[in-house]
C-alpha cells in the first residue's frame, strides 16, 4: 500500500497506539471526580498541558484542548469576535484557507462585519501588498494558515506581523497551524501570534482532539457551554488520554522535525522532477516555495477522478483536493491561483512523508504513468 494523503489525516505512531490502549483501561476516570482514580486521570492531562505548552513555546495555562482545528478555529474566531462587540468591524483572511476559517467568517458577514479575502499575487504567493492596502484602525482580526492544505502555500509570517504591528496593532492575529505543526518550527511565547489551532490526526495523533491557543489574557465568548472546564473556555469533560496521545505524537514528531523537513524536501525535489519528465503537459502547480510535504500537479485532459480511483485499486492513495472540500466543484484554491484553467480542472494533490522512500515515488510515478496512458488512449 502506497499512501500519499497525509494532508487529510495519518497514521497515527505505534507510540500513540500503545498509549491509548494502556491510558484507556488505566485512567477511565472523570479527571474531575473528587477521589484517588480522577486525581490520577487529573495528573495525565496536566502533563499532557505542560508537555504541549513546552513544544509550542508557551504556558500550560494558554492552550484549551479541543475536538480539532475545525472547533478551535470556530472557537478563535466567532469566540473573539464576540467578546469584542465593540472592536472593528473588519476581518482580514486568505481566500485560500480551510473552510473551517472560510465558513466562520462568512457567518460573522451575516452579522455584520466585513472581511476581506486576500488573494494571492502574480507569483501565487501571500500578497502582501494587498495586506498592506486593507489594514486600518477598523481591522479587529487576521486569520491566515501557515502552511495551505492544498498547494503548500506559506505564509511570510514576518512581515505579515511587521504590517499588522504598524498597520492595525489592535488587530489580534490567529493563525491556522494545522499544516505546519511538527513540519516547521513554532515557537508561540513572544511571537506576536494571538491565537492558533492545531490538530491532532495530522501529526500521526488521534483524531477528535486539537489545539487553541489563546495568548493570556486575551478574551474569548466560548462556543460550548457546560460546566465551565478549562476556565470557562470550553464546557465538557476532557479526555486525558486523547490529550496525552496528543502530547506523545507531538514529542515524537518535534525530536525528528528538522531531519523529516530535510528528507521530504530531497523527496519533493525527486518527485517533482520525475513527473515532469514522465508525464507529457503535467503541470506543477506548487511554487517551489511551497511546502514540500504538499504537492499539486495538474495533468490536463485528464478526468482526474477517475485517475484517482485506477490508483485506488492499485493501493495507491491520493486525492484531488482537500478531504474536506471533496464535495464542492473545483478547488477554491485553484481558481484564486494563476495558472492554466485545464490543468485547475484535472488536479492531484500529493503528500510526502518522511516515511516515503525514493521507491515509492518511483512506483507511483510508474503507475501514474500508466493510467493517464490509458486514459488518453
Ligand atoms: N485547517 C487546515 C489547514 C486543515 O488542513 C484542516 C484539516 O483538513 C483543518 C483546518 C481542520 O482540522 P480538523 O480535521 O482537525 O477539524
Amino acid at each position: 500500500m502506497l499512501y500519499f494523503d497525509q494532508t487529510a489525516s495519518t497514521l497515527p505512531y505505534e507510540e500513540v497506539l500503545d498509549l491509548y490502549v494502556r491510558l484507556s483501561r488505566e485512567h477511565f476516570a472523570n479527571p474531575s471526580a473528587m477521589h484517588r482514580l480522577g486525581f490520577a486521570a487529573e495528573q495525565v492531562l496536566k502533563e499532557a498541558r505542560r508537555s504541549l505548552a513546552e513544544d509550542l513555546s508557551c504556558s500550560p495555562d494558554e492552550l484549551i484542548f479541543t475536538s480539532g482545528a475545525t472547533e478551535s478555529i470556530n472557537t478563535a474566531l466567532r469566540g473573539y469576535i464576540h467578546a469584542h462587540p465593540h472592536a472593528g468591524r473588519e476581518i482580514v483572511t486568505w481566500a485560500v484557507e480551510h473552510k473551517a476559517t472560510l465558513a466562520s467568517c462568512e457567518a460573522l458577514e451575516k452579522e455584520g462585519y466585513l472581511v476581506h479575502r486576500l488573494a494571492v499575487n502574480e507569483e501565487n504567493a501571500f500578497d502582501l501588498h494587498a495586506l498592506e492596502a486593507v489594514l486600518s484602525e477598523r481591522t479587529s482580526l487576521l486569520s491566515f494558515s501557515y502552511v495551505n492544505n492544498e498547494v503548500g502555500l506559506m505564509l511570510p509570517l514576518e512581515q505579515v506581523l511587521r504590517l499588522r504591528d504598524r498597520l492595525a496593532p489592535q488587530a489580534v492575529l490567529h493563525i491556522d497551524a494545522v499544516q505546519a505543526w511538527e513540519k516547521f518550527p513554532l515557537r508561540l511565547q513572544g511571537s506576536g501570534i494571538d491565537m492558533a489551532s492545531f490538530s491532532g490526526h495530522k501529526i500521526h495523533g488521534p483524531k477528535g482532539v486539537g489545539l487553541l491557543y489563546l495568548r493570556k489574557n486575551l478574551r474569548i465568548e466560548p462556543l460550548i457551554y457546560g460546566g465551565g472546564h478549562q476556565q470557562g473556555r470550553r464546557s465538557g469533560t476532557e479526555n486525558p488520554i486523547l490529550a496525552a496521545c496528543l502530547a506523545e505524537a507531538a514529542r515524537i514528531g518535534h525530536r525528528q522535525a528538522g531531519a523529516h523537513l530535510r528528507q521530504v524536501t530531497e523527496l519533493n525535489r525527486y518527485l517533482r522532477q520525475r513527473l515532469l519528465e514522465k508525464i507529457g503537459g503535467l503541470v506543477i502547480h506548487s511554487p517551489e516555495t511551497a511546502s514540500p510535504y504538499i504537492l499539486n500537479v495538474g495533468i490536463p485532459g485528464i478526468r482526474v477522478e477517475t485517475l484517482v480511483h485506477a490508483l485506488a485499486g492499485r493501493e495507491i492513495y491520493v486525492a484531488t483536493q482537500s478531504a474536506c472540500s471533496s464535495k464542492e466543484v473545483g478547488s477554491h484554491v485553484l481558481e484564486v491561483m494563476n495558472l492554466p484553467e485545464a490543468s485547475k480542472a484535472a488536479a492531484l494533490r500529493l503528500s510526502l512523508d518522511p516515511e516515503h522512500r525514493q521507491e515509492d515515488l518511483d512506483d507511483l510515478v510508474e503507475a501514474l504513468v500508466e493510467e493517464v496512458e490509458k486514459l488518453r488512449a
